[in-house]
């Protein structure tokens, strides 16, 4: 069977990858230049789907706790499994009660179990909760891998892809994200920063929670930090507001001083694709499948949904063979 993929964010690359370990001759066509730019590249990378549950559906944690396994699997060495760290500041412990009776999967830390897991928030914060089976990758490394893994199992990858590339495929799959034509999409504009200092060290993701801007740090390579992220309802992609960055900013700060002296390495805006429950959807019509609505969960979800995709397509055309098989024996019968 060929399918031709459309869009190499998290849902188009995860979705390729299923369907070529399925066995279908599988076509990616990207309209940009290369990987990046799209909500994927600007994510966070959290594997965190106990911590999202505070705010998201039961499939989220049901659909998302063999992420990590699924990432392990199909990009060795990209997902680090340190769990998540939750703190808020001991003005703000009502927080941190609220968070912990809204999710499971976690326990509760005081300052001297905070002080053994990261040592650089020694006597900062006196409470926290930690959600051991939660994990981590850097979203633009993961995607570079699970490119090339598909490079090497003889998908191919077209960017700056022409429009025209269409025909000849007997399945499509629209992983568009924001571009997709449907009423019912809207966006959630998240922006991001990336700071830069040797002076300080973190192993996992931290939460820190505040009753108005909730706000993480993600610990990457080379003494980086990806800090995020804003939920304005909006499809604007422009720059980064000033409010926003202080927000960021102030989080960070509020987390370790040592981030005033940080470098600013990066600001940008992603729009993350969601529909009105905030749940990805796979659906069908005619030999179209789309994928969309991953909202802030693509690399939390798009490994299951992924499956959903590639199972429907196969299952869909083995049916199609066995009602033409079925037709056939009737003709000749
Ligand atoms: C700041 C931020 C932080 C986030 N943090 C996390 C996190 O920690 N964990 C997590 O799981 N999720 C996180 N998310 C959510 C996640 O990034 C999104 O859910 C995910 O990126 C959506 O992926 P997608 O592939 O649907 O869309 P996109 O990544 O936007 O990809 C769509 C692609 O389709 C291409 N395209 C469009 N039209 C066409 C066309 N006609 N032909 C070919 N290609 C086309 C686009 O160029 C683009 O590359 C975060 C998002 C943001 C913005």
């Amino acid at each position: 069977m060929r399918v031709l993929v459309k869009g190499t964010g998290v849902a188009g690359l995860t979705a390729a990858f299923e369907l070529a370990t399925r066995g279908a001759t599988v076509t990616v066509a990207e309209m940009r230049h290369g990987l990046g730019g799209n909500a994927s590249w600007f994510a966070g990378g959290m594997l965190a789907p106990w911590c999202e549950r505070e705010s998201a559906e039961q499939p989220v944690l049901d659909l998302g706790r063999s992420a990590a396994d699924w990432w392990d699997a199909a990009t060795p060495g990209q997902v680090t499994r340190a769990g998540t760290l939750v703190v808020a500041a001991p003005r703000d412990a009502g927080e941190l009660d609220r968070f912990a009776s809204r999710t499971s999967g976690h326990r509760r830390v005081d300052e001297d179990e905070i002080e053994l897991l990261e040592p650089d928030l020694a006597g900062r914060f006196r409470r926290g909760l930690l959600f051991p089976d939660e994990a981590h990758l850097d979203p633009r490394q993961a995607m570079a891998a699970l490119h090339d893994r598909l490079a090497a199992m003889g998908v191919d990858i077209h960017f700056d892809a022409d429009a025209r590339l269409g025909s000849g495929f007997d399945r499509q799959i629209d992983c568009t994200g924001m571009a997709a034509v449907d009423d019912r999409l809207r966006g959630v504009r998240g922006e991001m920063l990336i700071l830069r200092t040797p002076d300080v060290s973190l192993s996992r993701p931290v939460r820190l929670l505040h009753p108005r801007f909730p706000l993480y740090l993600v610990p990457r390579a080379d003494t980086q930090f990806m800090i995020g992220a804003t939920m304005i309802e909006s499809q604007s992609a422009g720059p980064v507001t000033a409010r926003s960055m202080m927000e960021l900013l102030g989080a960070a700060y509020a987390l370790h001083p040592a981030f005033g002296e940080a470098e600013i390495v990066e600001t940008a805006v992603g729009v993350r694709p969601a529909f009105p429950d905030n749940l990805p959807r796979v659906e069908a019509r005619g030999t179209t499948v789309t994928i969309n609505g991953l909202y802030r969960h693509g690399f939390l979800l798009a490994p299951a949904i992924a499956r959903q995709a590639a199972e429907l397509i196969f299952r869909h055309d083995k049916s199609l063979e066995l009602a033409n098989e079925t037709d056939r024996q009737r003709r000749s019968g």
